[in-house]
């Protein structure tokens, strides 16, 4: 496995990170065990949040002994200073630190400047030393790319798999013009990736640290495996990634929830997207009751836009909804015959 530097920050790490989402839907004690276990085989870096629930307690109690061992990176939602100093210190005492490796701003609308408030924060925390680089993440191309040429920031974080825009793959390229850091996130595309094994052969060609979300052993023990034997974008993966592409091009929901919550109580992140997943991962569970439910909801859109505003595709939901649900009763008699 190569180790990939994080832009003008050099934290230098090898390119298999862990991304600790998930891990909120866990035990504390079955966390701790993921978390040591990752650390075991190899992962050094951790991507938290503040707003990841109780993520950042769980991190804080797998490494506090240990804080010189890994890097930890975290971040904020924050929009106001005072939000800010109150998000950084909840995070410092639920991590049981005195500093951060990476603080990001978390999911931004715009490329904060010099004279943002918010950019002179993360200034004076480094100052401080209450963090030690300066980052930021992003769903939306265009506030990315302006990030990437800013100047301003160490790392950027930005969804990127093999599902990716050429767009998308100049800004990798940007980045790594501009010695800034990228921390690849939903290296699956939000559950549309099922071949990790090719999700990884992909992100070795490029200047990128993935961080892949894990919740269960099993998941972290498949990346674990690829510390020693790493795949290559060899033949046979490439084709199957051209194929991929083929099958996915175009519009489509990666479900990220980004858009939620909706008004009507949608669940947009899986409806708008449900053609797919029963197509692509076991249909059973999502031809059942609780999403047939789900999908009668879709019905109830009133098309007021809301979504469409938040999406960071600016995809067209009620149009996805309408169609996704046409085809999961179509689906859905088939089964039935
Ligand atoms: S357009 Fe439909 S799905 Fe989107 S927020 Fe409004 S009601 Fe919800
Ligand atoms: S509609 Fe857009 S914001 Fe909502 S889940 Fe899908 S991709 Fe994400």
């Amino acid at each position: 496995m190569k180790e990939i530097t994080l832009g003008k920050s050099k934290i230098t790490t090898c390119q298999n990170a862990f991304g600790a989402l998930p891990i909120q839907r866990v035990s504390d004690v079955e966390a701790v065990k993921i978390l040591h276990r990752a650390y075991e085989g190899g992962m050094r870096f951790f991507d938290t949040a503040r707003d990841y629930t109780d993520s950042e307690h769980k991190v804080g109690l797998a490494f506090s002994h240990m804080r010189d061992k890994v890097f930890i990176a975290s971040k904020t939602i924050a929009k106001t200073p005072e939000k800010f100093w109150e998000d950084l210190e909840t995070s410092l005492s639920m991590l049981k630190t005195d500093y951060l490796d990476l603080y990001q701003l978390h999911c931004v609308d715009k490329c904060y400047r010099e004279d943002d408030d918010l950019y002179q924060c993360l200034l004076e925390a480094k100052r401080q030393g209450k963090i030690r680089h300066i980052g930021i993440t992003a769903h939306k191309l265009g506030v990315a790319e302006e990030i990437a040429e800013s100047g301003l920031y160490e790392v950027l974080q930005y969804p990127f798999s093999y599902l990716s825009s050429d767009r998308e793959i100049e800004l990798v390229k940007t980045c790594e013009k501009n010695d800034v850091g990228f921390l690849a996130m939903k290296g699956l595309a939000g559950g549309l990736i099922t071949n990790s094994k090719a999700a990884m052969a992909f992100m070795t060609d490029y200047n990128v640290l993935p961080i892949w979300g894990v919740q269960r052993m099993s998941e972290l023990e498949e990346w674990l495996s690829y510390m020693e034997d790493t795949p290559t974008m060899d033949e046979e993966i490439t084709e199957f990634i051209e194929e991929e592409r083929k099958a996915l091009d175009g519009e489509f929901c990666r479900g990220c929830g980004y858009c939620m919550p909706c008004p009507m109580g949608i669940q947009i992140n899986q409806c708008a997207r449900i053609h797919l997943m029963i197509r692509r991962a076991p249909a059973e569970g999502w031809l059942g009751e609780y999403w047939q439910k789900e999908m009668e909801n879709t019905k109830n859109c009133t098309g007021c836009g809301q979504c469409i505003e938040k999406c960071p595709y600016s995809l067209p939901v009620p149009d996805l909804l309408k169609e996704n649900y046409e085809d999961y009763i179509d689906v859905l008699k088939g089964a039935a015959k």
